[in-house]
C-alpha cells in the first residue's frame, strides 16, 4: 500500500466555474454561480469508526495518520483543500423545488491519485448557504448506511460513489425520525464520500430554470471536459453525444439496481448523478420478499413514486427533465430525443443480458422474457425472498430432481424452500411454481453450457449477500452502543457478495420476523 504520498489537489470545479462572491454559510439564493466557499464546522471529538481499505488505497491516504480523523471529521484541512458547497436545483417527487444545493455536503477538493481525479466530499459537515432551515449535520445511523451501502454496491459491480471514511463527531444531532413530534438527540457522524464528479441532473436544471444560459453552457462544457474527456468534437454535436452517454449510463445503472433488488428511495433529479453513479444513500432499501410496489421510504409510502418497479420509468422521467434543461443549447430537439431513445434501447439490452445471466440461459431466445416474468410473478405471489430465490435456481441440480413428485406435502429443493416467508403463500403458489420449474429445467438444460459453467454465470449475476436493511440496522444498534465491530464485519462480508462465505451464512439469511415492521428495517424516513 502506498501511503506515503503527499496528497495532490487540483480543484478544477473552483478554478473553471464561477463562484459565489460571498463566502460562509449564511443561507441565501446564489445566482450566477456553481459553488460557494464554505468551511466545515468543527466538531467536538472526531474519531474514525470505519474506513474502506480499498478507497484509502485508491487515494493513497494514510488512515493511521493522527490527523486523518481531524481532516475527515471537518476540523482540519490538508494543504490544497479548498472547501466548497455546490449549487444545484431539482425536481423532488415530481415537482420543481428551485435551488437546493449541498445543504450538508462540503467538498474538500479534487485529489489526483494514479492519474485519476477524485472529489472528496464530507456529508454532515455543517451548514452551508444551501442548508435552508436545517443544521447541515447527519446522524450516525444514516451515515453508517451510506458508508456501508456505497462500498457494498461497488463490490456488487454497480456504479456508485464510494465511501472513504466514517467519523463520529462527538456531537449530538437532534432528529424527529418519523416527523411525529418526538425529536431525539442522536450521535452525529460525517462520511467522506468519493467520486470523480458529484454533478447532478439538478446542477443543469437550476441555471436553465433561471434563464442563465451562459452558466448552463459553461457547466455543460466543464462537465464534458472534466468528466467525459473521451468525447471529441464541439458544439451541438458534442453536447448530443454527451447527453446520449448520460442516458446510456443511467440505463445501465437502473438495470443493475433491478438486477440486485436495490431501491434508491429518493430518485429526485438532484440525486441523479451525471456519471450514472448511485448517489445519495438515504432511505434506500433492498427487496426481500419480492414486490415491485415496495418502497422503503416512509415519506413516499402514499404515492410510492419511487417504488422498486417504477425505477426504470422514473430514471427516464428524470432524463426528460435534464433534456428540457439542456434544450436551450440545441437548435432542434431531435438529438435530445435520440438520447432518450438510446436510454430505452440500452435498458432493454441490459435487462435482457441480466435476465439471461440470472436464469443461466446461455443466449436469449424468444419466450425467455416471459419465463422471467412468470418467475417474478411467482416470487411476488409466493412472497419469496428475491436474493435467496434467484441464488437457489443456480444452486439446485435441475437434472437430479423429480419435480413431478412434489405436492404441498413434500418439500422443494432446500435452497428454494429457504426463500419462503409464509407457509400460506407457499401453498398458494406451489403447483404453479413446480410447473414453472419443470419448464425452466427443460430450457436451462438446453442453454449450451455445462452445469458448471451455468452455475458460475448464475452465481456471478445473483449475489449471495446484499446489504439487507435489518443487517445494517443491527450494525447501527451495536454502533450506537459503542461497538463498531458490526460495521466492520458487515463491510467485510459485503466485499465478496457473490462468494459463498462459510461461517457467515447468517448474513445471507432472509429477514427475521422481528425486522418485519421495525424502523430502519422495513421503513426509513428521510430524516437523517
Ligand atoms: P436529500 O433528500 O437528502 O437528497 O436532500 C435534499 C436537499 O436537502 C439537499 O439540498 C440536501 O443538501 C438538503 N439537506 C438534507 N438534509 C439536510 C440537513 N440536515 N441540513 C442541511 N441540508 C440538508
Ligand atoms: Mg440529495
Amino acid at each position: 500500500m502506498n501511503n506515503t504520498r503527499i496528497p495532490q489537489f487540483d480543484n478544477r470545479f473552483l478554478h473553471e466555474l464561477p463562484g459565489d462572491s460571498e463566502a460562509g454559510p449564511r443561507r441565501r439564493e446564489v445566482l450566477g454561480a456553481a459553488w460557494s466557499s464554505v468551511m466545515p464546522t468543527p466538531v467536538a471529538a472526531p474519531s474514525v469508526l470505519a474506513y474502506s481499505p480499498e478507497v484509502a488505497d485508491l487515494l493513497g491516504l494514510d488512515v493511521q495518520d493522527p490527523g486523518f480523523a481531524e481532516v475527515f471529521g471537518g476540523n482540519a484541512l490538508y494543504a490544497g483543500m479548498q472547501p466548497w458547497a455546490a449549487n444545484y436545483g431539482g425536481h423532488q417527487f415530481g415537482h420543481w423545488a428551485g435551488q437546493l444545493g449541498d445543504g450538508r455536503a462540503i467538498s474538500l477538493g479534487e485529489l489526483l491519485a494514479d492519474g485519476r481525479r477524485w472529489e472528496l466530499q464530507l456529508k454532515g459537515a455543517g451548514p452551508t448557504p444551501y442548508s435552508r432551515g436545517a443544521d447541515g449535520r447527519a446522524v450516525l445511523r444514516s451515515s453508517i448506511r451510506e458508508f456501508l451501502c456505497s462500498e457494498a454496491m461497488h463490490h456488487l459491480g454497480i456504479p456508485t460513489t464510494r465511501a472513504l471514511s466514517l467519523v463520529s463527531t462527538g456531537d449530538a444531532v437532534v432528529r424527529d425520525m418519523f416527523y411525529d413530534g418526538h425529536p431525539q438527540a442522536e450521535p452525529g457522524a460525517v462520511v467522506c464520500r468519493v467520486a470523480p464528479s458529484f454533478i447532478r441532473f439538478g446542477s443543469f436544471e437550476l441555471p436553465a430554470s433561471r434563464g442563465d444560459l451562459p452558466l448552463l453552457r459553461q457547466l455543460v462544457e466543464f462537465c464534458i471536459a472534466r468528466d467525459y474527456p473521451e468525447l471529441g468534437g464541439s458544439g451541438e454535436v458534442l453536447y448530443a453525444d454527451w447527453f446520449r452517454q448520460v442516458c446510456t449510463r443511467t440505463a445501465v445503472l437502473v438495470a443493475q439496481w433491478m438486477r440486485v433488488g436495490f431501491v434508491h428511495g429518493v430518485m429526485n433529479t438532484d440525486n441523479m448523478s451525471i456519471l450514472g453513479l448511485t448517489l445519495d444513500y438515504g432511505p434506500y432499501g433492498w427487496v426481500e420478499n419480492y414486490d415491485p410496489d415496495w418502497t422503503p421510504n416512509t415519506t413516499d409510502a402514499k404515492g410510492r413514486r419511487y417504488r422498486f418497479g417504477a425505477q426504470v420509468a422514473v430514471a427516464y422521467w428524470n432524463l426528460v427533465r435534464l433534456a428540457q434543461a439542456l434544450s436551450p443549447l440545441f437548435a432542434d430537439v431531435a438529438p435530445l430525443q435520440a438520447g432518450l431513445d438510446a436510454f430505452r434501447d440500452r435498458h432493454a439490452a441490459e435487462e435482457r443480458a441480466h435476465l439471461v445471466a440470472k436464469l443461466g440461459l446461455g443466449t436469449f431466445r424468444e419466450g425467455d422474457d416471459a419465463l422471467m416474468a412468470q418467475f417474478q410473478q411467482l416470487l411476488q405471489d409466493g412472497e419469496m425472498d428475491m436474493t435467496l430465490a434467484f441464488r437457489a435456481l443456480g444452486d439446485i441440480d435441475l437434472a437430479d430432481i423429480d419435480l413431478t413428485d412434489i405436492d404441498s406435502g413434500r418439500p422443494l429443493p432446500a435452497p428454494l424452500e429457504e426463500a419462503f416467508y409464509s407457509a400460506q403463500a407457499r401453498e398458494r403458489v406451489l403447483p404453479a411454481l413446480v410447473e414453472w420449474l419443470q419448464r425452466y429445467a427443460v430450457r436451462a438444460a438446453d442453454s449450451g453450457q455445462s452445469a458448471q459453467q451455468r452455475r458460475a454465470v448464475m452465481q456471478a449475476a445473483n449475489p449471495r449477500y446484499v446489504l439487507r436493511n435489518w443487517l445494517a440496522q443491527q450494525a447501527i444498534d451495536r454502533a450506537e452502543q459503542g461497538d463498531t465491530a458490526g460495521i466492520t464485519d458487515l463491510l467485510e462480508v459485503m466485499r465478496h457478495p457473490y462468494d459463498e462465505q462459510p461461517g457467515r451464512e447468517a448474513f445471507a439469511a432472509k429477514r427475521p420476523e422481528w425486522a418485519r415492521e421495525r424502523a430502519g428495517c422495513s421503513m426509513l424516513s428521510c430524516s437523517s
